[in-house]
């Protein structure tokens, strides 16, 4: 096929970015916003020898999984990928997912699987389950002062203030700073040109203490009027943190490097089931505070603690796993590569009154195999030992160094958790083929509407 061909394909699959894939005489097609069971007409973007791009003209026959998207934007919006499809078959989808890549990649028994794999852990309210939100400001083409979000793969502004993942406070916070700017001739940033002031505005909610936190990124270092605007969005129930974060390079990251409060305390706490944690506006903290609490409370459970244990927690982040397993250890190590997640952690154990979790700044790749060393070194005779070592790694998995100390300090039981099942599935088959057993595995939905998905699974040493 080439650039500008029409085709009509069956979709029969899902991509890693959640768009739509078919074959026409076996070419393959990647088609975004077809969903699977979709006949689709479609236009040939980008041709490769053996796979191409394109692009969804028709919908000939509708897939019986297709419903109608709860936002208008749905397909405009580079957030969500598959809202177009029935939850029920989005978890379906990944739960498979997770199994085929367990079974092609970490090379373990179908049968296996299916006696194993526990029921994939959905939401029972799909939406507005996100704690967070970044809404770039910016002018539509009428002038008017707009917030929302960028169409896919680019900085155009798509208005949008109620997303359907996010809050329903985003919309009138959003709407406060719109009208203040607007009276008070506040520009917003343009991209183009580098000039305008507010850049992006910054909203995170605690679902279990309702406290909200605002902080605008500015383009400059002060906000002309900012009383005017604090007296409005404090009237907001629940408003607790209003601070500006200066940011005037020309970058696509979004957070300047520094805060500066203008009202209320700089952070917010929130809690994921009994561990209270402090979030700032420059904190790492999970965006869906409902499914961590289960994606986490299933970890804890294959962690399997009596109060004893020494526990490592590999790739902790802030320590929500580490804090976590804190409560039912003897003693819990966390490793982590950013410094600021580990004061974050160290300041999250103190908020908690956690004694028992000690935290390490560096490479997982360096330093287990450190700590494994040193320790020979100085106890003759002995080794470095766990009773249960839990990994989180980002997508690109345990470098094998990692797994090859792991197995050295001989867990009775290694808690995988997993955003990416491919690499998950290729450490597995390491761990496998190095004395542990796979005995329980679980998805879980961290990300309704989105191609992503997590899993746990539990090894246990034969
Ligand atoms: N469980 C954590 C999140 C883990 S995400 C939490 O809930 O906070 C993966 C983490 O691994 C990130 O915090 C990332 O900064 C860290 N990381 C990435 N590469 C690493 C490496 N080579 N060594 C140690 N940590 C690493």
């Amino acid at each position: 096929m080439k650039k500008n061909d029409l085709a009509t394909v069956r979709i029969a699959d899902i991509g890693v970015n959640g768009e739509g894939i078919g074959k026409v005489d076996g070419y393959t097609l990647f088609i975004k916003d077809a969903i699977i069971g979709d006949i689709v007409e479609a236009k040939v973007m980008k041709a490769k020898k053996n796979y191409g791009y394109a692009r969804m003209m028709r919908i000939a026959e509708a897939s019986p999984d297709r419903v109608e998207p709860r936002c208008p934007e749905a397909r405009r919006c580079g957030g969500c990928q598959i809202q177009e499809m029935a939850y029920e078959k989005q978890l379906a989808f990944k739960n498979q997912k997770v199994k085929n890549n367990l079974m092609r990649i970490g090379e373990v028994p179908q049968e296996l699987l299916d006696e194993i794999m526990e029921p994939i852990c959905g939401m029972e309210e799909p939406f507005r389950y996100r704690n967070k939100a970044q809404f770039p400001i910016g002018r539509d083409r009428d002038g008017r002062i707009i917030a929302g979000f960028y169409a896919g793969r680019t900085h155009q502004i798509i208005p949008c203030d109620d997303c359907v993942l996010g809050v329903k406070q985003n919309q009138v916070i959003l709407n406060t700073i719109i009208a203040f700017m607007e009276e008070n001739h506040i520009e917003p940033y343009d991209e183009e040109n580098h000039r305008g002031l507010v850049r992006h505005v910054l909203i995170r909610y605690g679902y279990t203490t309702k406290e909200i936190m605002v902080c605008l990124v500015i383009n400059g270092k002060v906000l002309p009027h900012a009383e005017r605007l604090i007296k409005e969005l404090a009237e907001i129930p629940g408003m607790t943190s209003i601070t500006l974060s200066p940011n005037s390079e020309k970058t696509n990251v979004i957070m300047g490097r520094t805060i500066q409060s203008l009202w209320g305390r700089d952070f917010i706490i929130d809690y994921i089931g009994n561990v209270k944690y402090q979030i700032s506006p420059l904190s790492f903290y999970q965006v869906n505070p409902v499914q961590t609490l289960k994606l986490y409370g299933t970890a804890l459970e294959y962690a399997d603690l009596h109060g004893e244990e020494t526990v490592w927690d590999v790739y902790c982040g802030i320590g929500t796993i580490s804090l976590f397993l804190a409560q039912k250890a003897g003693r819990v190590y966390g490793v982590e590569i950013v410094p600021q997640a580990i004061d974050d952690a160290k300041r999250n154990a103190e908020l908690n009154g956690i004694t028992n979790a000690e935290f390490f700044v560096g490479e997982a790749e360096r330093v287990l195999p450190d700590y494994y060393a040193e320790y020979e070194k100085n106890h003759p005779g002995q080794q470095a030992r766990a009773d249960v070592i839990v990994v989180d790694p980002p997508r690109k998995g345990c470098e094998e160094s990692v797994l090859e100390t792991m197995v050295k300090m001989r867990p009775e039981r290694i808690v995988y958790v997993s955003c990416d099942s491919a690499t998950l599935a290729r450490d597995v088959k390491y761990l496998i083929r190095n004395g542990y057993e796979l005995q329980r595995v679980r998805a879980c939905d961290m990300f309704p509407h989105t191609g992503h998905v997590e899993t746990v699974c539990l090894l246990s040493r034969k």
